[in-house]
């Protein structure tokens, strides 16, 4: 799994998906640049999310709020005082950790002795792994079981008390075990907050300081009423905004799944008081359906509840996908009750109250949040779309199964030869599909090389024109999972790859 993500990595470089930031000085820690390929896909998954939740849902508007925001904004929301990651030293190796996802580390390795030890009952009993745990009665089994529940509620109580000296604690008596850590030598766990700042104003005594927003919700709060007044919007309803974020990661690692400047679509929907849970479980089940809808496999999706709510939140779950490293979060869907409004109103003092005609109430609304990852989202894509096939006759192609209407290029048009007027009909065909689908032109190389390259960035369709063309208007479409070619009219064309690539 890992050799394959490492093959990914050096896949989206390869083919114009993914740089690293600034790479002719050898890069920057977690920033990376979309390439010519990588560009469109992301382009893309917003658009497929953007037409979902606002063109789709007639209660939905959207926003484009700017980065910097007045810093008030992030004393009110609580990041100035609570954005923060517990981050440990280690003496020795001068190597640096988030102390939560250390020990995280350390659950999952006990999961993983376990589930061996429970394998290999399973053999020796010939029954499945469910019975197999049911039945056991193997010490070793049982004792890795005792220590990872005992690490467990240690760990879920410490995060719950902010016990920063707990932390290091439960690090330090199982550590043994951690694979990261070769010797005892920790610094105390001390907090680190995560948002970057920086200056606004030219004069010293002018200069404020100000931050890089660490989410995009609070462009969306502080614009919630001159949205719901020019827009007349009557609650329940939805602003949606797509944008970048910025946060000082402490561990910055598995590429563009953990970035220091990333991008966030999110959806704040506002309702009214002790309507909040409806709503949640209304967005968590319109999340997942669109998710699943990529078809990327229904299995590869899983929720996750919170065990430790954080400052805002009455509930909240996290989408996960099953990245090459394991289960991760690529959407948080949180209740995150009147927390932000009311907060801004303490501050601003500004009255930020929804005035409910049907109730004839007044009332700071309550807000589910829907906050999903781009970067992630085009991460877990790429994961499930990377295949390297063996086909017949003992040749192998790397083929990207993307998402049709996600592809960066929809229809390659290659003409067979660059001779007998061929290249002029490629010409012609492209002109008449770019204006509805992003079309690219090869004619370099044999037709088998040309689709391995279009099977590299994950191309629907190619095109092919022969010496047949100018004789009956037809050409032959190559179809990039089946391989399967079909001779069709070019007049056929633009319904043919319509069909395919509108969702
Ligand atoms: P994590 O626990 O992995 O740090 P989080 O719970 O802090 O994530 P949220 O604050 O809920 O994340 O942010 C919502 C979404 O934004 C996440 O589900 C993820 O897709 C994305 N996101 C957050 N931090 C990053 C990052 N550093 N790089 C890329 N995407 C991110």
């Amino acid at each position: 799994q890992e050799d394959v993500f490492k093959k990914l990595i050096a896949h989206c470089k390869e083919y114009g998906f993914v740089f690293p930031s600034s790479e002719i000085y050898d890069g920057l820690g977690a920033v990376y640049d979309y390439g010519q390929n990588g560009v469109e896909l992301k382009n893309n998954i917003k658009k497929y999310w953007w037409d979902s939740m606002v063109l789709l849902n007639e209660n939905v508007v959207g926003i484009d709020a700017a980065i910097f925001m007045h810093p008030t904004t992030w004393k009110a929301s609580g990041h100035v005082d609570a954005f923060n990651d517990p981050l440990i030293d280690n003496k020795d190796s001068k190597k640096r950790y988030r102390a939560d996802v250390l020990i995280e580390d350390l659950l999952a390795k006990y999961d993983d002795k376990m589930s061996k030890e429970v394998e290999k009952a399973a053999k020796r009993f010939g029954a499945s792994f469910d019975e197999a745990v049911f039945r056991s009665t193997n010490e070793r089994v049982l004792e890795n079981q005792a220590k990872r529940d005992e690490i467990h509620t240690r760990f879920v109580k410490a995060l719950n008390d902010s016990d920063l000296a707990e932390l290091k604690a439960i690090i330090e008596d199982y550590e043994v075990v951690c694979p990261i850590s070769g010797t005892r030598n920790w610094t105390d766990v001390r907090q680190f907050n995560l948002m970057f700042s920086t200056e606004m104003g030219s004069t010293a005594e002018g200069a404020m300081k100000i931050y890089l927003r660490p989410e995009t919700a609070q462009g969306i709060f502080v614009n919630f009423l001159n949205v719901q007044k020019t827009g007349r919007m009557k609650i329940p309803f939805g602003i949606a905004q797509i944008g970048k974020a910025f946060r000082n990661e402490i561990v910055a690692r598995q590429f563009i799944f953990r970035m220091r400047e990333f991008e966030q679509m999110e959806m704040q929907f506002f309702v009214r008081p002790g309507e909040e849970m409806k709503w949640f479980e209304h967005w968590k089940a319109f999340r997942l359906k669109w998710h699943k809808a990529l078809g990327l496999g229904d299995q590869k999706y899983r929720f996750h509840d919170h065990d430790k709510l954080a400052h805002y939140a009455n509930a909240a779950t996290d989408i996960e996908f099953e990245m090459p490293f394991g289960f991760k979060e690529v959407e948080g869907i949180h209740s995150r009750t009147d927390f932000d409004l009311s907060s801004h109103e303490k501050f601003s003092g500004k009255n930020i109250k929804y005035f409910d005609p049907e109730i004839n109430q007044s009332y700071v609304p309550y807000v589910i949040e829907t906050s999903i990852g781009v970067d992630r989202t085009f991460l877990s894509i790429m994961a499930a779309s990377y295949k390297e096939e063996t086909l017949e006759g003992g040749d192998s192609r790397v083929v990207l199964t993307l998402p049709p209407v996600l592809a960066p290029v929809k229809a390659c048009v290659m003409p067979l030869v660059k001779k007998d007027g061929l290249p002029e009909i490629a010409r012609e065909i492209i002109n008449d599909l770019k204006f509805d689908f992003k079309c690219a032109y090869d004619e370099k190389d044999s037709i088998g090389k040309r689709y391995r390259r279009q099977d590299a960035v994950g191309t629907p369709f190619c095109i092919t024109v022969d010496h047949q063309t100018p004789e009956d208007k037809s050409v032959t479409i190559r179809h990039r999972d089946s391989m399967l070619q079909e001779r069709v009219a070019i007049a056929d064309l633009h319904k043919i790859i319509g069909d395919a690539v509108n969702m």
